[in-house]
């Protein structure tokens, strides 16, 4: 077996630091809360799959054997996380006059298109809600005799059958009380459904059998059941947006806790996971980030502006998974810069074939990068390490290679399959092509080499014209941008 590097990450049950245990030695299981398809994600969800990927790449790297698991919910999330709402897939599908199912094709098309932008790696399942209902099923008439009553409207869950509700949460259970919208005959205000019935007389796009009659199942319900089957209870660690430590992870835990005491398991605390964890959000100045209000800041919305999806990942990556990550165009260009630097040093290595990485400049590197991501992820720490191994002078070209290859196995910017002009900033909408930008240039600089000024200004203000700036003499090798 390989031998595995020691990690330490925030576990949110107990608010502190962990070391990482295993629960199967050399393995590492991981389950992310993953997208509900019934619109475009925005940047701020995609930084919680930057976030699972980075934890998912560094498990490797530790040498633990990965399973990651992400699943797509395209049935039962509510407009509302508590009870109250319609299904939001349903709600897009009508508005959209479309099949749910081709709503939820679409959608997951377009999030996987920003997963592999931002160069996140594939897990090894995504698990599709819809193809789980009858483990779904199976798994609630397991819990609902001792944990279950039903009502008109579904089944619901009794949180005060479990030890602790809402330790997760920190809230005292009716804290909730305020945001959850009352279900006649619920007993505690923190109860939810895990199956609703499809009212009489109408008639839902995806619905199902069941013993509490036709309707479907409840989010919180397909997260507990594909995360146990999938990874076995208890598996390693479950993520999610810093949202989800309130209600939907609590609920999660509370049927977990449910359903392994009926089966009788001995399972630490009987959460499911033993480490939940969690990424805080990425904000606009204005508040919370959202796809009703403002501009919608989709990965292509950036993309089309002209910036390169990995300027993102490298503006998440400078800031730490548990802070609050404020979002500026301008924070986006500089990171775009840095991350331009970097290639830059890459691209002048050249092909040289990468030799050991153990050099002894590099040395105290490597360990300050390995410390900085073995405690908690601290990838803004691990970048300033990186770009020492970078800067390091008279250091052999392929130990400096292997340095930089193996810390960007952890980092993912893709520094060797990035080039320099892939970064300038082009925006969809430039009315010129870069071939034409080019020659242009050539000639500018021929006038230029036969100190014909005159013609050199002309073309600059002939490219000015159609939004090009030539940056002459700049240090980071730019040449234009589109402005
Ligand atoms: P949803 O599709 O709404 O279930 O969200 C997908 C993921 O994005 C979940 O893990 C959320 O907790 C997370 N999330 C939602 N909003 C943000 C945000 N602004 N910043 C970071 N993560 C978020
Ligand atoms: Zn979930």
């Amino acid at each position: 077996m390989t031998e595995t590097k020691s990690l330490t990450l925030f576990n949110s049950l107990t608010r502190q630091l962990e070391p990482f245990q295993p629960v199967h030695a050399g393995e590492a299981r991981v389950y992310s809360c993953g997208p509900t398809v019934y619109n475009y994600p925005h940047i701020g969800n995609m930084r919680a799959y930057v976030f699972a990927d980075i934890l998912g790449r560094t498990l490797s790297h530790a040498g633990y054997k990965l399973t990651h698991v992400i699943n797509i919910t395209d049935v039962g999330h509510l407009t509302d996380d508590a009870d109250a709402g319609e299904d939001k897939m349903e709600k897009m599908a009508r508005t959209q006059a479309q099949s749910i199912w081709d709503i939820a094709a679409h959608y997951t098309q377009a999030y996987w298109a920003d997963i592999k932008a931002l160069n996140i790696r594939q897990p090894a399942k995504w698990s599709i809600a819809t193809d789980y209902v009858p483990q779904m099923i199976e798994f609630a008439e397991k819990i609902a005799p001792n944990h279950c009553y039903e009502l008109e409207s579904g089944l619901y869950f009794d949180v005060s059958t479990v030890s602790d509700y809402g330790r997760l949460a920190r809230a005292v259970t009716d804290e909730g009380e305020g945001r959850i919208e009352a279900v006649e005959g619920k007993r505690n205000a923190a109860d939810f459904a895990i199956w609703r019935k499809t009212p009489a007389g109408e008639k839902r796009q995806m619905e199902w059998d069941s013993p509490w009659g036709r309707g479907a199942p409840g989010w919180h319900l397909e997260c507990s059941v594909m995360s146990g089957d999938l990874l076995g209870f208890p598996f390693d660690i479950h993520t999610g947006g810093i949202d989800h430590r309130e209600i939907h992870h609590p609920n999660e835990i509370a049927q977990n806790q449910a359903f392994c005491c009926t089966n009788g398991l001995d399972v630490p605390a009987n959460s499911g996971a033993k480490l939940w964890m969690h990424n805080n959000f990425l904000v606009e100045r204005s508040g919370k980030m959202s796809k009703s209000s403002g501009e919608f800041l989709r990965l292509q919305l950036l993309i089309d502006k002209g910036y390169h999806p990995l300027g993102y990942r490298m503006m998440c990556l400078q800031a730490h998974y548990r802070s609050e990550l404020e979002f500026s165009w301008e924070g986006l260009a500089a990171a775009l810069v840095r991350l331009k630097r970097m290639i830059m040093v890459v691209e002048r290595l050249g092909d040289v074939e990468p030799g050991d990485a153990r050099h002894p400049k590099l040395a105290p590197m490597l360990e300050t990068f390995e410390k900085a991501i073995g405690e908690d992820l601290n990838t803004a720490v691990a970048l300033t390490a990186l770009e020492e191994v970078l800067a390091a002078k008279k250091v052999d070209p392929g130990a400096k290679r292997a340095a930089i290859e193996a810390m960007d196995s952890v980092l993912g910017l893709d520094l060797f399959g990035t080039g320099r002009a892939d970064l300038r900033i082009r925006p969809k909408t430039a009315e010129i092509t870069e071939a034409e930008i080019e020659d242009v240039l050539v000639r500018r600089k021929a006038a230029r080499a036969e100190k014909d000024f005159a013609t050199s200004d002309a073309l600059r203000d002939e490219l000015a014209a159609k939004g090009v700036e030539a940056m002459d003499g700049d240090p980071l090798g730019w040449e234009w941008k589109l402005g």
